[in-house]
């Protein structure tokens, strides 16, 4: 424990087992990404547990990172350097990079007047996020796209736009953009029929080096209106969406890195050139993430009820530039991934992943949250 937190209620919670893993991944990350640009001390992050959940502090993320303290949103603590701001608020989940909207899976806390983040924030969304090249997807040559709903399940309904035409329609022209950008395309369905969510997971599982992009279209009030991404909720967390308070490690959770950066190239994409409202990436449980074992969005590409929203997302000319986002959001995630040569280690069932972001140079998450 040090500088500035009061020794109680605090307490240091670093098991004997996490520690000497820790240690480990460190010494490799290390001796394989000498090039990285590592914290002076990395070894030395202080996890605080409060209330069961593991932070560290924001100070020593900033460090991390070379952040300095910058303007950015109104009312926002912000923090960057070059072209990355960062913003976020104490007892709040909302979380900013360069104006996107994430929302994190426990709010920041502010005790004695230092900020706490989450390890499993820390270790499943900041850092995914700040350093994509470091996630570990391996070779993508495939993009498995499924476009929600079909047949007699129509999805949201409204006057001025049906959700299940309007998924097929997009992921029709998505299929197009990306064919000539030189990727494979399967499609759970290119007509009007019905699958299961278990059909439509099977086929991408079934599929190598592939990544999976569901599509769909939003219901709400009449002046509900933007675009949202969704990805699993880490393992250990609950999500607002969840039916069920569940929070084991789903097979779509060993992806949970390479998740966070394929919702961020394409939400990012997609909010810049449409201008629509940003409702973020946020977490959720839906029956397609939980099962995937590939790289997983649900992408929610605007509000079929709204009356605008609706006219727009059923146009030919707005689908066209919305498959356009989407697809330079794919080739983004690709080029990010791809650039960088990429290691694995398996071991039993779970996974180590060694030389990806989330080993040794920052803190892990606890594999077995108390809560
Ligand atoms: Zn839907």
């Amino acid at each position: 424990m040090s500088d500035g937190l009061p020794a109680r209620p605090y307490r240091v919670s670093v098991p004997m087992k996490a520690t000497l893993l820790r240690d480990l991944l460190l010494l490799l990350a290390l001796a394989i990404a000498p090039a990285e640009k590592l914290y002076a001390n990395p070894g030395k992050w202080d996890v605080y547990s409060v209330r069961g959940i593991d932070y560290v502090r924001l100070d020593d993320v900033w460090r991390f990172y070379g952040f300095a303290k910058r303007t950015g949103r109104p009312g926002y603590v912000s923090y960057g350097a070059g072209d990355r701001t960062v913003s976020l608020r104490p007892s709040k989940q909302d979380f900013y990079v360069n104006n996107y909207r994430y929302i994190l899976s426990y709010p920041v806390i502010s005790e004695g007047g230092t900020l706490l983040i989450s390890t499993i924030d820390m270790s499943k969304l900041v850092d995914p996020v700040l350093r994509p090249r470091l996630t570990d997807s391996g070779k993508i040559t495939t993009v498995v796209l499924d476009p929600g709903h079909g047949g007699h399940d129509s999805g949201a309904v409204s006057p001025y736009a049906r959700e299940k035409d309007c998924n097929l329609a997009l992921g029709l022209k998505v299929r197009r953009k990306l064919e000539s950008a030189g990727f494979k395309v399967v499609m759970t369905r290119d007509k009007d029929f019905f699958l299961t969510l278990g059909e439509r997971v099977a086929i991408a599982n079934r599929t190598p080096n592939c990544i999976f992009v569901s599509l769909h279209h939003n219901s709400g009030s009449r002046s509900a209106s933007g675009i949202e991404t969704f990805t699993l909720a880490p393992h250990g967390t609950t999500s607002p969406f969840a039916r069920t308070r569940r929070t084991e490690d789903l097979a779509g959770n060993h992806q949970d890195s390479e998740n966070i950066a394929l919702a961020t190239a394409v939400h990012s994409h997609s909010i810049k050139k449409t201008g629509a409202i940003d409702r973020g990436i946020q977490r959720a449980r839906f029956s397609v993430l939980c099962t995937i074992k590939r790289p997983a969005i649900l992408f929610e590409g605007g509000f079929v009820t709204n009356p605008q929203e609706g006219s727009k997302i059923s146009s030919d000319r707005y689908q066209d530039m919305l498959a356009q986002c989407i697809c330079d959001g794919i080739m983004r995630y690709t080029y990010n991934i791809h650039n960088r040569p990429v290691m694995r280690q398996r071991s039993g069932r779970g996974s180590v992943r060694v030389g990806s972001m989330h080993s040794g140079s920052i803190p892990r998450a606890s594999t077995s949250p108390s809560r």
